[in-house]
């Protein structure tokens, strides 16, 4: 007797999402196919903040789906202990800009038993001791010494290795992949130069592009994808530990000493040409390194050593699409942000129902059919042009 051929799942996007899923699959005992347009990471996973956090006043459901994103980075770190490299829980703080309070965002947190603290200048400068204290809001700061970051490329690269142990196999360059729909249903996908590779089951994990490859497929997804950049410093010394979370600028460290930066004001500069060009100003840059000077104790001298921009992807009401794509059998997708935090979870859980079959309750709420599929799409969202970066007066490319 034969035994039954394996599940043959192509997934696309080789960001955390269409990573995670794969390697996901692959555990899972499926067939995988793993393509994507240029190299692992290049899209908004190499140039992410990745504050690991359910931190804010957001639905239940979110704040549940990014609780058990934290708890499954905790299970990585027992099964990966090299993984203390790229993925810690140092703590992180946040304050509130003089015109406004997270008193509370606070009480919030506190009642849904998040584990925050809400700390005074004093007490930021006992418990982070890298942070310049004078710079915390005067009312004081929101601690949480469980949150935590990943370098996202270096977990790419992990679970890729993983995947690849499992028998996945990785097509890189593969140019604008799009899924292969016949008569309804997603019969594989058709790579840049036209192959067509045949899969039981397709999953869409490319990003900001999600929302554009459904509308060329007839399905509606509502976007809010900006365009957004980070700056990326040379190292620094001392090592700063805490991810911090200010009016004016957000700091994360790397492995290796430098600090990633980025601010929602920071990221409305960007200038997007008609070609989809996107351009930095280079007042931006340097504001930027001036704020994060400010907010770090000693206010290092800050340098940056490159700028990434490109798509943030970002669901129109700001919360995961994930699971079955009602209109195309054999049709998964992934379109979410938090997905640095939601990376490991939504792998796992999306794998797990193609895998079985079997929706996961966890994702009831995060399903597409909660939009009217019905609705015109009013806008197709900032996903619908190029991924071009370009920075006006430094190097940029995406990490
Ligand atoms: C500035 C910034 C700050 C952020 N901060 C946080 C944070 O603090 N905490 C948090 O949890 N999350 C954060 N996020 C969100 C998080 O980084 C993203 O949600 C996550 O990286 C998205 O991963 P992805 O796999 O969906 O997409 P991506 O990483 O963009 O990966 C998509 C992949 O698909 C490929 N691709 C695209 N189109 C095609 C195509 N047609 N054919 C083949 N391949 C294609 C791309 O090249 C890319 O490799 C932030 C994001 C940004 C940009």
């Amino acid at each position: 007797m034969t035994s039954p051929q394996p599940l043959h799942v192509a997934v696309i996007g080789a960001g955390i999402l269409g990573t995670s899923t794969a390697a996901h699959l692959a555990r899972g005992g499926a067939r995988v196919t793993l393509v994507t347009q240029g190299k692992p990471a290049d899209g908004a996973s190499g140039r992410s903040i990745a504050w690991l956090n359910s931190s804010g006043a957001r639905s239940a459901e979110y704040r549940y789906l990014r609780l058990i994103g934290l708890d499954r980075y905790r299970t990585w770190r027992e099964r990966h202990p090299e993984s203390s490299a790229y993925l810690r829980f140092d703590g992180a703080l946040k304050w509130a800009g003089e015109d406004e309070s997270f008193r509370d965002t606070f009480a919030y947190e506190r009642a849904g038993g998040y584990d925050s603290v809400w700390l005074d200048r004093e007490q930021v400068a006992a418990l982070t001791p890298d942070v310049n204290a004078e710079a915390v809001a005067s009312e004081g700061a929101i601690y949480n010494r469980g949150e935590g970051w990943v370098n996202l490329p270096d977990l790419i690269a992990a679970l890729l290795a993983e995947a690849v142990a499992d028998g996945a196999e990785v097509i890189e360059d593969a140019g604008d992949v799009r899924v292969d729909v016949q008569d309804g249903t997603a019969v594989g996908v058709i790579l840049g130069n036209g192959a067509r590779l045949a899969a039981d089951r397709v999953v869409l994990a490319t990003g900001g592009h999600v929302p554009a490859q459904l509308a060329a497929l007839g399905v509606h997804v509502p976007d809010a994808t900006p365009a957004a950049f980070v700056v990326v410093t040379e190292p620094v010394e001392p090592r700063v530990r805490t991810v911090l979370n200010t009016p004016r600028v957000a700091v994360r460290p790397m492995p290796d000493g430098r600090l990633v930066l980025d601010a929602d004001w920071a990221e409305k500069s960007i200038v997007v040409g008609e070609d989809g060009a996107l351009t930095v100003p280079e007042a931006s840059v340097r504001g930027l390194l001036e704020e994060a000077s400010r907010v770090l104790a000693g206010n290092p001298t800050l340098v940056a050593e490159r700028v990434a921009a490109g798509l943030k992807p970002i669901p129109g009401d700001g919360e995961p699409v994930v699971g079955s794509v009602p209109a195309i059998a054999g049709l998964s997708m992934l379109f979410t942000h938090s997905g640095a935090t939601l990376g490991l979870i939504l792998g796992e859980l999306v794998a797990e129902e193609v895998l079985t079959g079997r929706p996961s309750p966890v994702l009831d709420a995060f399903r597409l059919s909660r939009f009217d599929q019905d609705a015109a799409p009013a806008e197709v969202g900032t996903g619908a042009w190029a991924p071009v970066t370009a920075a006006a007066d430094i190097s940029s490319a995406p990490s």
